[in-house]
This record gives C-alpha cells, sequence and structure tokens, in this order.
C-alpha cells in the first residue's frame, strides 16, 4: 500500500556494511555487491528514478575506529576516506554489468580512477540517466558518509535521501538486544535527536532537520525494497519534521 508519493531523485546511502556479508565480520562480498547493483539498474529500468549513491567505508575502515588508535585522527580519516573509494568503484564495476552507465566522483582528487566531485556535472549525468556514484566522503577529516549523504543529496536536489541498513527501519531500542522494540513508521528529526536514535549521526540528522530533507530509513537486502521506497510504499522508517508533508517529487 502506497502513503508516500513516489521519488524522481534520490540520494541513495550506503554504508561499508552493506558490502559485506552480515556473517562475515568486513570486506566486499560480490554476490551482496551484486544484489544491491541489480536492484538498482531494476529500479533504473522500470521506473527511471534519477539516483546518485554516496558509499560508506566501514566494512574496510574507519577512522575512530580501534585499528586506529593512537594514530592521528586526521591521518585515520584520510584512510576512511580511501575506503569509500574502494567501495565505490566495486559498486561501479557491478552495476555497469547490470548494463547502467555510471560515474564515480570523488571529494578528493584522483582524477586515473575517478572524476573529481563537481556539482553541475553530477547533476547532468543523473539528468541522463546515469547513476552516479560520490565517494571519498566530504574530503574532510572529522565528518561521516552520513553527513555526506546530507550535504550531497541537498546540493543534487534530491527528494529524499534512502539509507539502507541490516535493520528494517527506526525502533525505539536496538531490536537485536531486545525483542519488545517497536519499529516506528515515521518520526520527526527532533525526537531522533532527542531520543538518541541510531539513524544517523546528529550533524546528519542536523543537516536534514535544518532543511527539511526526508530520510527513509529501510532494509536494504530485502529484495525488491529500493523500489518499494522510491514508489511510495509504507516501507521502514520515514523521518522528517514534525508539520511536513511526506517526500514527494
Ligand atoms: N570519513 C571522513 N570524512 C568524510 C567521510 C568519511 O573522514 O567526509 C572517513 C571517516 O574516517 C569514516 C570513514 O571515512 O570513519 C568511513 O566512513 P563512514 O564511517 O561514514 O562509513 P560507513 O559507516 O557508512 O560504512
Amino acid at each position: 500500500m502506497a502513503h508516500r508519493a513516489p521519488l524522481r531523485r534520490v540520494l541513495l546511502k550506503l554504508s561499508g556494511e552493506a558490502f559485506s556479508d552480515p556473517a562475515v565480520s568486513g570486506g566486499i562480498d560480490p554476490t551482496i555487491v551484486s544484489q544491491v547493483a541489480r536492484e538498482i539498474a531494476e529500479l533504473k529500468a522500470s521506473d527511471g528514478t534519477e539516483v546518485g549513491i554516496v558509499v560508506g567505508g566501514g566494512n574496510i575502515f574507519r577512522g575512530n575506529s580501534p585499528s586506529a588508535s593512537g594514530m592521528d585522527r586526521s591521518s585515520a580519516d584520510h584512510m576512511g576516506m580511501l575506503a569509500t573509494v574502494i567501495n565505490a568503484l566495486a559498486l561501479q564495476d557491478a552495476v555497469e554489468k547490470e548494463g547502467v552507465e555510471t560515474r564515480v566522483q570523488t571529494a578528493v582528487d584522483m582524477q586515473a580512477f575517478a572524476e573529481p566531485y563537481i556539482r553541475r556535472r553530477a547533476v547532468r549525468h543523473l539528468e541522463k540517466g546515469r547513476v552516479v556514484i560520490f565517494a571519498a566522503g566530504l574530503g574532510a577529516p572529522y565528518f561521516t558518509t552520513d553527513t555526506t549523504a546530507a550535504q550531497r543529496a541537498l546540493e543534487i536536489d534530491a527528494d529524499a535521501i534512502l539509507k539502507g541498513t541490516q535493520v528494517d527501519g527506526v525502533y525505539d531500542r536496538d531490536p537485536k538486544k531486545d525483542a519488545d522494540a517497536v519499529r516506528y513508521d515515521e518520526i520527526d528529526f527532533l525526537s531522533v535527536l532527542n531520543q538518541g536514535l541510531k539513524v544517523m549521526d546528529a550533524t546528519a540528522i542536523s543537516l536534514c532537520m535544518d532543511n527539511a530533507l526526508p530520510i527513509v530509513v529501510f532494509e536494504l537486502l530485502r529484495e525488491g525494497n529500493i523500489k518499494r521506497v522510491v514508489h511510495g510504499e509504507n516501507v521502514g522508517t520515514l523521518v522528517r519534521a514534525a508539520n511536513q508533508a511526506p517526500p514527494s517529487a
């Protein structure tokens, strides 16, 4: 049943965990990357939705993780940003194998591998039907790829951020630890911040709140879910301002 409007241009946020087998810690699982790529290609073929993607790097390296302990934080974050580029190239390969044209744009110049991030060029690619994969975060340490997703979504004028996760939405408690946890159908930004709910980090949520940019949190690996979210079906959790209409094209 659809209760939200269909979306025209979306920013899909894929965490590093979206690239790895949940049963294995870290790395890239080609089967999972191919599944995500197939879903994106099916969406392009059926709806022509414009898709920008921000990829994380947590499956490989995070600047604030124990494996970076003792390191200078900025250097560790540089490593984290490079990790996102590895994931972006893996995803690009998988999406192109599905017959969809893509471009990777990096926030830090590495032109032998990918285009530099240029907003107008990214928008033009989207208009031409290409999937644009944004890598290297914002190019600055102390930020996350969630904040990058909010930033890029605003810059490309996306209708919403689609945050694909391993759970099927936002819960009042951790559903993996508490069987009585209740999933929200919708929740407003301030409640997310006040309750410390793990949707995205506070910087990302604040940016979305200040600019009324809705977020849909949904289970990524459930077949057909990306399309359901784009069609406005009641999937996952919609995060928006308390008095805001649902996202629409
Ligand atoms: N990172 C950064 N600046 C950014 C985005 C990312 O320094 O603008 C680094 C940071 O070290 C982060 C790592 O890249 O831990 C991987 O990104 P993130 O943790 O957001 O990945 P995810 O949790 O989505 O897999």
